[in-house]
């Protein structure tokens, strides 16, 4: 059976590069063309984009970007190994793809991209968190990109889509939702993946808002959520000692009973505790 671009099927290719997956680099390569153009569609019309692509490996992702129309296609790849792989597919599609080795994690993607851009991804587990928190975090906002498409272990998805008084709620929901509308858009079984990983996986698509939902300054309100979530199931005003000795005072002028503990405070409320405690 003919695959979706011509190009040879992904267990070929990875048989005649040698690329056995690397658990170190959280190699799991899918190998189904369908499913990573499905995966390009959820993204949407690609048409008048650069997508990023961190960590194309073998380049079944990258295939269903291509294929589904992306404007330009820039891939990030640490792994030398795949560099041959990733050129085959630069040929099929002329002037369309542009492969950078490197730690996307160390790169100024700024640099090889021009707007509007949409960040679509396979994400290295070990990274994958770091790189979120990355592009939610740029100093000006709205950020170069408009959307972005991850692939992340089922359990990390449903942290960043989490809502209060949910066991999945904290840091990352509190931080995506700020600037993000965020929602999983499809959930894929172990065995999609070669080698299976252990557990589920799922895809989140984010849009980034024009501007946060609420004022306050990115850098505190982390701060103020990663010591609440910290000892989460502390009252705020014992987990929150630390932040300021009147703590409790702040606490109550943002109507924030000191009593409360951190899954039970919504969004708007953690924000104006963050501008309470920057101002006070
Ligand atoms: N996109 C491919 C797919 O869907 O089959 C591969 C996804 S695999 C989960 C993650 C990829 O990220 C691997 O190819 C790995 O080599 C690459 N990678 C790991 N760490 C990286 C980093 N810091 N910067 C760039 N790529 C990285």
């Amino acid at each position: 059976m003919g695959t979706i671009d011509g190009l040879p099927p992904l267990r070929e290719v990875i048989r005649a590069h040698d690329l056995v997956a690397k658990k170190q680099l959280g190699q799991n390569f899918l190998l189904d063309l369908n499913l990573t153009a499905k995966i390009a569609r959820s993204a949407g019309d690609l048409s008048a984009c650069d997508v990023l692509e961190v960590g194309p490996g073998p380049g079944g992702l990258t295939r269903g970007l291509l294929a589904e129309g992306a404007r330009r296609v820039v891939a990030v790849e640490k792994d030398a190994r795949c560099l041959p792989a990733l050129a085959e597919i630069a040929a099929a599609y002329p002037g369309r793809l542009e492969v950078v080795q490197a730690d996307a994690l160390e790169l100024d993607l700024a640099a090889h991209l021009t707007p509007p851009v949409k960040i679509v991804a396979n994400l290295p587990y070990n990274v994958g968190t770091e790189l979120l928190i990355r592009w939610l975090s740029p100093k000006v906002w709205p950020p170069i990109w408009s959307s972005l498409t991850l692939m992340f272990q089922k359990e990390v998805a449903e942290r960043i889509v989490a809502k209060p008084r949910t066991d999945h709620y904290g840091r990352l929901a509190l931080l995506a939702q700020w600037r993000c509308n965020a929602a999983i858009v499809m959930t894929l079984p172990p065995e999609a993946f070669t080698p299976a990983p252990k557990v589920h996986s799922a895809v989140v698509h984010l849009t980034a808002l024009p501007q946060p939902r609420f004022p306050c300054d990115f850098g505190v309100l982390q701060r103020v959520t990663a010591m609440a979530f910290n000892q989460r199931r502390k009252m705020l005003r014992s987990s929150l000692k630390g932040l300021r000795p009147d703590i409790e005072a702040v606490l109550e002028s943002v109507s924030i009973p000191p009593t409360a503990r951190a899954e039970e405070i919504g969004l708007e409320q953690f924000c104006a505790l963050a501008r309470a405690v920057q101002a006070a």
